[in-house]
């Protein structure tokens, strides 16, 4: 059954491809090559955007005033820091009121349910998301050498209000309906889909091709048509890219990191050293204690202004690139895997999972998690009042004991406490 709303009248159709055009005449404009130029960019666009979110969007008035901040304050963009920075706590505790501009144009409601299912919901600009499309869509066109793939086929995840629900809404305008399809189908199905429709292009996620290359592997088969796989979402590690290597030995595999609150945020460099250029030319990143924050300057319907609730460990990498690209870049999202825990069942839990677990808890104000060994992993809490005894236990996906502190100091010699330490 098709997930979508009834298609379109053709005006619609014509008025999407309108859009979409322009979004990438706009992006084929902004072909940036210096430093300063994004820069520049970046600076014209932050301007417009803090003083539309401070005059229209009551999170930010309410939030800037209590902090006794004025986008007046900022004079170039070394002035950054002055910004404060919005939590996921924030985000998630507006009302839909307080998140919606009362100028911005046409928009759709995102939202994204965390693993307690309390969702995370935030409006975004149709024009942000056409020119989400677009800059994929350019991305590709670099990957393949400007001469389209045939054939491509989408296994997307079709929760309602998801950004990726949306995009592939979106993308009926370019793609036919019957090769958008939803990951719920079973991996013996998509499979199926391959052989029926030999894409030489397919976007998905890392986890669900890990699933169709792990069967055809034990079926001893191999796909040699397709050319171009593009991959978000999740980190993709090294023992699944070489296992899809292995079923799909012509494939070329691009990854671009992406959420709903930054849309995209970087992509995998052509130059092949796993290095993904940050999207400078429509967001403002930095890291702070090693966690991204960002600000995307292309969404004035919820802005997402230094916005610290990605829980993405990264280090950003200023030298030169050998694909000449000037955007800066991170290496993958190293810290996730540095601090995986592993159980004695065999599973791995990257800090990822459980740092989102934990955003879900209430009345923490630190905590640290370590492993100790595959079967004792523990938990430091220092707990605020409102605290529920044992709620971590039941939050987190693996065995856990608890044990409440007053503090958790930093190792002897450094000044950060990681949240989670494995000594394995
Ligand atoms: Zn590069």
């Amino acid at each position: 059954m098709c997930p979508f709303p009834e298609r379109e009248s053709l005006d619609l159709l014509s008025e999407r491809r309108s859009s979409l055009l322009h979004a990438l005449d706009t992006s084929l404009g902004q072909k940036i090559t210096t430093t300063q130029e994004i820069r520049d960019v970046q600076w014209l666009a932050l301007t417009k955007l803090i003083h539309h979110a401070y005059e229209s969007v009551p999170l930010y008035q309410k939030k800037y005033d209590a902090a006794g901040f004025h986008p007046s304050m900022l004079h170039s963009l070394d002035d950054l820091c002055l910004i404060p920075l919005l939590t996921k706590q924030e985000l998630r505790a507006a009302s839909l009121d307080d998140l919606t501009s009362q100028h911005a144009p046409a928009a759709r409601l995102i939202a994204s349910s965390g693993s307690t299912g309390i969702p995370s919901r935030m409006f975004r600009d149709e024009s942000s998301l056409w020119q989400f499309m677009a800059a994929n869509m350019m991305l590709y066109h670099d990957w393949c050498h400007g001469r389209p793939y045939e054939e491509a086929l989408y296994f997307v995840d079709f929760a309602p209000d998801s950004i990726d629900f949306v995009i592939a809404d979106f993308l009926r305008t370019i793609v036919p309906e019957d090769r958008l399809l939803p990951v719920t189908l079973s991996t013996q199905e998509m499979i199926e889909k391959i052989r029926e429709f030999s894409p030489q292009f397919i976007s998905s996620y890392p986890s669900t091709m890990r699933s169709i290359a792990m069967t055809m592997v034990r079926n001893g088969e191999f796909n040699h048509q397709l050319r171009l796989l593009h991959l978000t979402s999740e980190k993709l590690d090294g023992n699944t890219r070489d296992l899809i290597q292995r079923v799909f030995p012509h494939v070329r595999i691009v990854e671009t990191y992406t959420s709903s609150e930054g849309g995209l945020i970087a992509w995998s460099c052509t130059a092949g050293d796993h290095r993904l250029h940050l999207s400078e030319n429509s967001g403002i990143y930095e890291t702070i204690d090693h966690i991204l924050v960002i600000t995307d300057l292309t969404n004035f319907s919820t802005p997402i202004i230094r916005y610290s609730g990605m829980n993405d460990f990264c280090t950003i990498i200023d030298s030169p690139c050998a694909c000449g690209s000037p955007m800066r870049a991170i290496r993958g999202l190293e810290g996730r895997s540095a601090e995986t825990i592993s159980l004695s069942d065999g599973r791995v839990i990257s800090p990822y999972v459980l740092l989102n677990a934990m955003e879900e808890v209430t009345g923490v104000l630190h905590y640290q998690i370590i492993q100790h060994s595959r079967d004792d992993i523990e938990i430091l809490i220092v707990p605020a009042e409102s605290y529920i005894p044992a709620s971590v236990c039941k939050a987190l996906p693996i065995p856990i004991r608890e044990k409440i502190v007053d503090q958790i100091k930093p190792k002897a010699g450094a000044h950060k406490v990681p949240l989670i330490v494995s000594h394995l």
